[in-house]
C-alpha cells in the first residue's frame, strides 16, 4: 500500500470512528480538515514537481504525467553524470599516460592540478604539494624568471641528474599549463652527434695539414729527388691514414644503420678468423710471435663480414701496441653453447682507469702511438658494435705494462 492510499484509509477510519462515537458534525469537519490538509500538499507539490521540470508546458499537464517526465529527467541526469564521470576517468587516463609532465597553476603560480609524470618526474606528492606555487617546489633561477615572463627562451633544468624542458601555454580563466619534458637523452645525442662531428673534423684536419705543408714545401723549395720522393711518399702516408679513417667511419654508419645480422645465415668462423690473422702476421712483417688455439669447427650464426672486421681489429692493436719480440695469441672456442674468440697479447697494456672509455669513438690511451701506427680510434666502437649486432659480450682484460687480453662471447641459441 502506498503513502495515499494509507493516508487514505487513516483518515477515512478516523472520520467513521469521529462520526460514530463521537458526533457526524465532529466527523464531518474532520473530513473537511483532512480534505484542505491534502488539496495543500497535493497543490505544493504539484508546484515543486513543475519548478524541477522547468518547464513550462508542464504547468498543463497532469500531475501524474508531470511525475513521470520528472522521473525520466531524473534517469536522463543521473545517465549524463555517470557519462561525465567515465569521460573524466578516461582523461585522466590519458593525462597519466602522457610521458611529458603536465601542471594546472593559477594567477599565482599555484599547483591546481597536475598528471602523474609530473608527480614522478619531480618527485612531488600529490597530497602535500598540490595547492603550493610551483615556484617553491622549482627553485632553479632559469626556471622562476621564464615562469613571470614566458616570453624568454624555455629554460633546460637539470633535476635529479635529469635534464627538464619547460613550456608554459595560456589556459582559461586566466590560468596556465605548464609542460614539463624530459630531454635527457636527446640533448645527450645531440651532445654526442655534435662531439662526434668536432672529432671527425679534427682527425680529418690533423692529415690535412701536415700535407699541405709538404706540398707547400714541394711547390716552394728548390728540393733534391730524393728529397722529393720522400716528401711524396709522406704525402701518401697520410692519405692512407685519411682513406682508413673514412673507411672506418663508413663500416661504423653501416653497422649502426643497418638490419641486424641474418639469424639463418651460417659462416665458418674459423676460415674468418685464419684470414685476420694472416692480415695481422702481414701487418706485424715477422716482429711478433703468433700462437693460434683454433677448435674446428665452428658455425656461427651472423655476419661473416662483420666478424671478420672485429676480429682483424682486435689484432691490429695486438701488433700495434706490443712492441717487436712480442707474443701474440688467439683462440677460438666453442664451448657449451657459447662462441669465444680470444685475442692476447704481451704489449704495453692498459692502466685501469682507461678501460670502460676504450669502446668509445675516437677514445684513445696513447694519442701519438695510435696515429703513428695507423690507428683511427674507431676499431674497438667497431668490435663492440659488431658483438652486440651478434648478442654477445666483450669482455677486457688489462694491466699497465703487462699485455691485454679481448674476448668475444657469442651465444649459440
Ligand atoms: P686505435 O685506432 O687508436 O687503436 P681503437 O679503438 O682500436 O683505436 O683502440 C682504442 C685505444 O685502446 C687505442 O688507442 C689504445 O690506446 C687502446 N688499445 C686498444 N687495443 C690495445 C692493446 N691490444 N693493447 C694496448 N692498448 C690497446
Amino acid at each position: 500500500m502506498n503513502f495515499g492510499l494509507r493516508s487514505f484509509a487513516v483518515v477515512a477510519v478516523v472520520v467513521i470512528a469521529a462520526a460514530l462515537f463521537v458526533s457526524p458534525w465532529i466527523g464531518f469537519a474532520f473530513f473537511l480538515g483532512a480534505a484542505c490538509f491534502f488539496a495543500v500538499i497535493r497543490a505544493r507539490n504539484d508546484e515543486a514537481v513543475r519548478e524541477l521540470l522547468r518547464d513550462p508546458a508542464a504547468a498543463a499537464m497532469p500531475f501524474s504525467q508531470a511525475i513521470s517526465t520528472l522521473r525520466t529527467k531524473l534517469k536522463d541526469g543521473e545517465q549524463s553524470l555517470r557519462d561525465r564521470d567515465e569521460e573524466i576517468a578516461q582523461r585522466r587516463q590519458i593525462t597519466n599516460a602522457i610521458p611529458d609532465g603536465l601542471f594546472l597553476l593559477d594567477r599565482e603560480q599555484r599547483i591546481v592540478w597536475c598528471n602523474q609524470s609530473a608527480l614522478v618526474m619531480h618527485s612531488f606528492d600529490a597530497f602535500r604539494d598540490v595547492g603550493k606555487p610551483i615556484g617553491q617546489l622549482i627553485r632553479a633561477p632559469e626556471f622562476l624568471s621564464y615562469l613571470n615572463d614566458s616570453t624568454l627562451p624555455e629554460p633546460i633544468i637539470t633535476l635529479d641528474s635529469r635534464m627538464i624542458l619547460f613550456h608554459i601555454e595560456p589556459a582559461r580563466d586566466g590560468m596556465r599549463l605548464l609542460l614539463a619534458r624530459d630531454v635527457t637523452d636527446r640533448e645527450r645525442l645531440d651532445r654526442m652527434r655534435r662531439d662526434f662531428v668536432a672529432n671527425v673534423s679534427h682527425e680529418l684536419r690533423t692529415p690535412l695539414t701536415v700535407m699541405t705543408g709538404y706540398i707547400e714545401t714541394i711547390r716552394d723549395l728548390p728540393l733534391s729527388d730524393e728529397d722529393r720522393t720522400r716528401y711524396v711518399s709522406l704525402i701518401g702516408a697520410q692519405t692512407t691514414n685519411m682513406t682508413r679513417l673514412v673507411a672506418d667511419l663508413l663500416t661504423l654508419a653501416r653497422l649502426e644503420n643497418a638490419q641486424l645480422p641474418s639469424e639463418n645465415a651460417d659462416f665458418d668462423l674459423v676460415s674468418v678468423v685464419r684470414d685476420a690473422l694472416a692480415d695481422a702476421a702481414a701487418l706485424s712483417s715477422g716482429s711478433h710471435r703468433f700462437n693460434e688455439h683454433i677448435e674446428p669447427p665452428i658455425t656461427m650464426r651472423g655476419s661473416a663480414s662483420e666478424l671478420r672486421a672485429a676480429v682483424a681489429n682486435l689484432l691490429s692493436n695486438a701488433v700495434r701496441y706490443t712492441p717487436a719480440g712480442g707474443e701474440i695469441s688467439t683462440r677460438a672456442s666453442l664451448i657449451e653453447h657459447t662462441i669465444i674468440v680470444e685475442v692476447r697479447d704481451t704489449g704495453v697494456g692498459i692502466a685501469s682507469e682507461h678501460i670502460a672509455r676504450l669502446t668509445e669513438r675516437f677514445y684513445r690511451v696513447d694519442r701519438s702511438r695510435s696515429r703513428d701506427t695507423g690507428g683511427t680510434g674507431l676499431g674497438l666502437a667497431i668490435v663492440k658494435h659488431v658483438v652486440q649486432r651478434h648478442r654477445g659480450t666483450l669482455e677486457i682484460e688489462s694491466e699497465f705494462g703487462r699485455g691485454s687480453v679481448f674476448r668475444m662471447r657469442f651465444p649459440t641459441s
